[in-house]
């Protein structure tokens, strides 16, 4: 296996670096608590001139309490919008105007959510984004991973799930740790991601059978070409590749890891009509090989979530993770994500 240069997961994800992200989350959380952020955040921050890059990932209509769902969302476009100057990728190296901090959003993965419930509120504030898009959950029926999990964790209704002999408990407070050993289970499967998709579509229990048409489009589908050609036409929005199925980039072997960067920009820039030149990192996974294909294959910037380069080049941009309903703890992130930053504190 390749070396990688860091691993970070997406929302539902929990790793050991996830772990201290969490920890992290919760201390900015006890921060904000103290009145520390309450206050920071309306401090000006001795920010350099980059703009703090801000990551999202899905945008449902209802998420379970503490998560983002479209009122705290609509909340805090309104709160960025009224505070930091948002930016688009083209204006990336454009020298500040002003004194605000610039602020430039991404979105991770293309959840239908993103186009059904993000897209028409940052139209409202005509605030420009960036959303990199994974196409496997552009078909019907397909979920990636990470989705399926946490579809698991939210809402299946049988008190236990079973995989291979074992059986994964999902009352109460055993439920969590279930489906993280069980998230670990599949991740170890090889050749990833195969191996691990098919384990989820023909040994585990089908979405369908415990979700709404509702749910499932709310939380679990991805866009679908129509919907990313909508996307990419608006000229507010920028659409960038984040590979078909959403792996562990550094878990692929190198054919594998070329295939899944490869096919995912074919197929964006056929749904589009655009060429894609942005490409986010599945979870934050790469290394040098992964940054050789992208500059191979066409992509100009490369965005990670923690930069392993100091100082990051334009293929390893740091993203700072949004994962909070508060307010304060969203524009703390911004006066002072990069200064933590720099200090190598993880932040997500
Ligand atoms: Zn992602």
């Amino acid at each position: 296996m390749r070396r990688r240069f860091n691993g970070f997961m997406p929302l539902s994800g929990r790793t050991p670096r996830s772990r201290s992200r969490d920890h992290m989350q919760a201390t900015v959380g006890q921060v904000v608590k103290s009145g520390v952020a309450w206050a920071g955040w309306r401090i000006p921050s001795p920010t350099v001139g980059n703009p703090v890059i801000l990551l999202y990932h899905g945008t449902p209509r209802k998420s379970p309490a503490g998560r983002l769902d479209e009122s705290s969302f609509a909340r805090q476009i309104q709160f960025l919008k009224r505070h930091f100057e948002l930016i688009a990728p083209s204006d990336f190296g454009a020298q500040r105007s002003g004194g605000r901090t610039r602020v430039l959003l991404t979105f991770d993965d293309g959840f239908r959510n993103n186009f059904e419930v993000a897209r028409p509120i940052l139209c409202e504030h005509d605030a420009p984004a960036m959303f990199f898009v994974s196409s496997r959950h552009s078909q019907p029926g397909k979920y990636l991973w990470f989705a399926y999990l946490r579809a698991l964790e939210d809402f299946y209704p049988e008190p236990a799930v079973t995989f291979r002999g074992s059986t994964f408990s999902l009352r109460g407070e055993a439920r969590r740790p279930s489906i993280e050993r069980l998230k670990n289970i599949l991740l170890t499967l090889r050749p990833h991601p195969t191996a691990m998709y098919e384990a989820i579509e023909n040994e585990l229990p089908a979405l369908e059978d415990w979700m709404t048409p509702e749910q499932i489009n709310d939380s679990c589908a991805g866009m679908d070409a129509g919907q990313v050609c909508d996307l990419a036409q608006d000229p507010l929005f920028t659409v960038g590749g984040h590979t078909t199925d959403h792996p562990f980039l550094g878990r692929c072997t190198e054919v594998e890891m070329r295939r899944q960067i490869d096919e995912n920009k074919s197929w964006l820039e056929r749904a589009s009509g655009h060429t894609i030149t942005e490409f986010a990192y599945p979870s934050g996974d790469y290394d040098s090989s992964v940054i050789s294909a992208c500059k191979e294959f066409g992509f100009g910037r490369g965005y990670a979530v923690i930069p392993a380069a100091r100082p990051a080049g334009s293929y390893e941009l740091g993203r700072i993770g949004v994962y909070s309903t508060s307010l304060d703890v969203v524009g703390f992130l911004v006066r002072w994500g990069s200064v933590l930053r720099a200090l190598r504190v993880p932040m997500g």
